[in-house]
This record gives structure tokens, C-alpha cells and sequence, in this order.
């Protein structure tokens, strides 16, 4: 499909309310995903996107879906739905059902939202009536469908967002059982950052002659996040976390942790030090991650430490920093990571942890944003500058086999055999975008430390 870049919202054909509500939001130009899957979308076609969040997926698939509402004069009956839409994570559910009431807030679809870790009755209760839109994780939606709280044989339109993600978490034969269960000439939209082989498979038998879509991670400013690695031994993490902390810049705090156990230590930790410090990870319940992210975002607690996969969905403005208490096993996981702060136009702080143990995480992070980190010592004075990454340095490449396979610790970046990679064009996190050739020197940053490249901050995680 050609598109000019230069549309506006206003030449897509888009209802009045929406087009109110986008003009309440700011919004004016769509996004080169919007301006491509719109029409494709409002034209009744069957969309495959790869995209990740960061390039206005969301409004994407959700301004032709209230556009569709808007125009439609049907309704849906008790116990169905009209629009269903598939999101691996409660949270990005819940961020999703956001957006939908933001851009439908002058066209008030009803909507309910299904997903685990919270009871299920007042869900029942809502798709009861039957709901525009329903916006569900797979699991707790299959639930609903065998105790006959749903019927999706009225179903329009599926929407699959992050579908990579929804991969990984096991939930693939899920969602081939849900869509077996709408109707057949329904529409389909397919969204994923990545296109794995599983995940063609899945748009090969589910939707029909797609308009293929892929657009690259959004770059956001990449001077805005100064970051660093302290070296220290495992056993003083603990203490230098809460000297990092207790620096009177550190406004607002995220703590990323390898495992819950370890978050639930460290918050602990925090905790006693007279730190306000809540903790998220997939042991707490719905509720429990929810109240920790809304007192966090009102400033209540000052700082969050999560796991990535608990991380998923964190779009809070205002984070000063982002400590790597542990390094992930999975270097686009930092990137990701240290894109929770510096969000809308903000600077921001990203200091790591690195022992002994983790060095070899350390080098192949560094080998994907293309840059040594700043070194600087417990006072965040530094020690060594950042410079480029150059594999003689560092010694050779790690044997790809001893990357994490399978499950949530998959990795989501460039795989050996191509799949998913950036010189496909869709949009991966990979050694070459935040190659060499990105690379600021330090003395840009703030004395001490240098600044270095961003992408989407939203690249896949683990954990
Ligand atoms: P998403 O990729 O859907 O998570 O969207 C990323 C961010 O971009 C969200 O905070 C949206 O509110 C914002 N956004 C989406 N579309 C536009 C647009 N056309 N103009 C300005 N901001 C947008």
C-alpha cells in the first residue's frame, strides 16, 4: 500500500469523536505504522504488523475499531463481543483498555477487560451484557469460554497484540483454540515485534491475504540516558543499592531483578534502609501489581523493583533512574530495561551492577548498543570513560549455544538462523542499529559519565 507520510489524521475518513479525541490527545500526524494500518484496516483487510510498542501500535488498531463502532448500527448481544483483543500481559491489557477509552472517550464503547490474578466475577458480570470490546490475556479468556461466560461466534474483529510476547509465554495453542472459535470471515490483525517462524505459521492459518506491515523502533533521543557499570562483588549489592539510591537526584527509582525471590530481597532491603519501595513480579496478584504501579506513578512509593516480565507495560513518565541490580540474561532485556526512564523528553540515569559472574552478560550487551559502558566506582565518580565496542577487546564472541533457548528467557534478538533479524526490516533490536556508528563520545554527558544510544526502550525481555 503506498502512503504518503505526510497524511494527517484528519484525511483518513475517521469519525468526528475520534477525530475529537485524537485532537484532545494532541495527536495531529499519524505515525508511519497509523498511517499504513489505518486505512489498510478500515478497508476490512486483514493486517500483519511487525511492530513494536513505542510506534503507536496501539492507536493503530484501535481508531479503526471505534471508527468501525462509531459506523456500525449493530450491537453486541449478551455474553459476546464485537471486537476481541489478545494481549500477552495483564498489564499491557489494562494499557491497552486505556487507550481504548482515551481514543473512544467521546465514543464510549463498552468494554471489559479479562485477564489472571484478579476473581472473575465481576468480569462474568460485565460480558454478561455484552461488551463492544474485549480486551483479554488467553488464558483467563479460555477460562470464560468453558464455563460459557463468552461466546465469540459473534466476533468481528481479532486483534493480536504482541504476539511474539504471547509465543513465549506458552500461550500459542491458546490462541489458535480462541480463534477457532470466531467466525471464519471475521478480520485479523496480527501484531508482533518480531516474526519467528511459529508466528507466520500462526498468520499463514488465520488470516487472510494480509497487508503486511513492518516498521522499525521508533529512536528515541539517545543523549537523554546517561548510563554506567559499577563492578563490585555479588554480596555488596545490597549496600551500594542503597548508596545509589540515596542520592538526593534520585527522584523516582526502577530496580530491575532476575528473579522474584531476589526483588522481594532487595525491596526488603530498601525498605529497612527508610526507602519507600514496593515491589512487582508475577507472584503478586493482579491487585498487589496494580496498587504498587498507581502509588509509584503518584509518587507515593519511590521506587519499584521488578522483574522484566512485571516491568512489561511500565510507561511512567518521570523515572530518574534504572538500576540493573542484576544484569539480565538477555542483552535487548537492558535496553528495554533502561528505556523506563528519560521517557517524554526527560533525562535519566541507568546505572548497572556487574560481579564477576555476570561479565559475560555485560560484554554482550555491550556488544549489542555497540559501546563499552562509563565505569565509575560507589561514589559514581568515574573511573574508565565509555568508548566503542570492538570484538578485539573483548575477546571473541560467546558460543551462541550458551544463550538462553526456549520459555521466557528465550532470547528475542537476532537469531542464528536470521529469523527475526533487523536486515529483515522488521524492526529487531540487533547488534547492528545500535552498532558502532551510533556512538556519542562521554563528553557529552554530565562530567563522569557518558551518554549513550536508546532505542524504543521497549525491545523484548525476559523474565
Ligand atoms: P504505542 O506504540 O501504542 O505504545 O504508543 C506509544 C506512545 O505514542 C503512546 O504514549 C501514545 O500515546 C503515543 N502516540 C501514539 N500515536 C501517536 C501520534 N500519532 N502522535 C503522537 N503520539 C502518539
Amino acid at each position: 500500500m503506498k502512503v504518503d507520510f505526510l497524511t494527517q489524521f484528519t484525511d483518513l475518513g475517521l469519525a468526528e469523536p475520534i477525530l475529537k479525541a485524537l485532537t484532545d490527545e494532541g495527536y495531529i500526524t499519524p505515525t508511519p505504522i497509523q498511517a499504513e494500518a489505518i486505512p489498510a484496516l478500515m478497508a476490512g483487510r486483514d493486517l500483519l504488523g511487525t511492530a513494536q510498542t513505542g510506534t503507536g501500535k496501539t492507536a493503530a488498531f484501535t481508531l479503526p475499531i471505534l471508527d468501525a463502532i462509531v459506523k456500525s448500527k449493530s450491537r453486541a448481544q449478551g455474553k459476546s463481543c464485537t471486537v476481541l483483543i489478545l494481549a500477552p500481559t495483564r498489564e499491557l491489557a489494562l494499557q491497552i483498555a486505556e487507550s481504548v477509552k482515551t481514543y473512544g472517550r467521546h465514543v464510549r464503547p463498552t468494554l471489559a477487560v479479562v485477564m489472571g490474578g484478579v476473581k472473575p466475577g465481576a468480569q462474568i458480570r460485565t460480558m454478561q451484557r455484552g461488551v463492544d470490546v474485549l480486551i483479554a490475556t488467553p488464558g483467563r479468556l479460555m477460562d470464560h469460554m468453558q464455563t460459557g461466560a463468552i461466546n465469540l461466534g459473534s466476533v468481528k474483529t481479532v486483534i493480536l497484540d504482541e504476539a511474539d510476547q504471547m509465543m513465549d509465554l506458552g500461550f500459542l495453542p491458546a490462541i489458535r483454540r480462541i480463534l477457532a472459535a470466531t467466525p471464519k470471515e471475521r478480520q485479523t490483525a496480527l501484531l508482533s515485534a518480531t516474526m519467528p517462524k511459529a508466528i507466520r505459521a500462526l498468520a499463514h492459518d488465520f488470516l487472510n491475504q494480509p497487508v503486511q506491515i513492518s516498521v522499525a523502533p521508533v529512536a528515541r533521543p539517545i543523549e537523554q540516558i546517561t548510563q554506567s557499570v559499577q563492578f563490585l562483588d555479588r554480596p555488596q549489592k545490597l549496600e551500594r543499592l542503597v548508596r545509589v539510591l540515596s542520592v538526593p537526584e534520585m527522584t523516582s527509582g526502577i530496580v530491575f531483578t532476575r528473579t522474584k525471590r531476589g526483588a522481594d530481597k532487595v525491596a526488603q532491603r530498601l525498605s529497612k534502609a527508610g526507602l519507600a519501595v514496593d515491589a512487582i513480579h508475577g507472584n503478586k496478584s493482579q491487585n498487589q501489581r496494580q496498587r504498587a504501579l498507581d502509588a509509584f506513578k503518584k509518587g507515593k512509593t519511590q521506587i519499584l523493583v521488578a522483574t522484566d516480565i512485571a516491568a512489561r507495560g511500565i510507561d511512567i513518565d518521570g523515572v530518574s533512574h534504572v538500576i540493573n541490580f542484576e544484569l539480565p540474561n538477555v542483552p535487548e532485556s537492558y535496553v528495554h530495561r533502561i528505556g523506563r526512564t528519560a521517557r517524554a523528553g526527560n533525562t535519566g540515569i541507568a546505572v548497572a551492577f556487574c560481579d564477576e559472574e555476570e561479565k559475560p552478560l555485560l560484554k554482550d550487551i555491550e556488544r549489542l548498543i555497540g559501546y563499552r559502558l562509563a565505569v565509575t566506582n560507589e561514589d559514581g565518580v568515574e573511573q574508565h570513560p565509555s568508548k566503542p565496542f570492538t570484538e578485539e577487546a573483548r575477546g571473541p564472541a560467546p558460543v551462541k549455544k550458551s544463550r538462553p533457548r526456549g520459555g521466557r528467557n528465550r532470547n528475542r534478538g537476532p537469531r542464528p538462523d536470521g529469523q527475526g533479524s533487523a536486515s529483515a526490516g522488521n524492526g529487531n533490536a540487533s547488534p547492528k542499529r545500535f552498532g558502532k556508528s551510533k556512538f556519542k563520545p562521554a563528553g557529552g554527558g554530565k562530567p563522569g559519565q557518558s551518554r549513550t544510544p536508546r532505542s524504543t526502550g521497549d525491545t523484548r525481555r525476559s523474565a
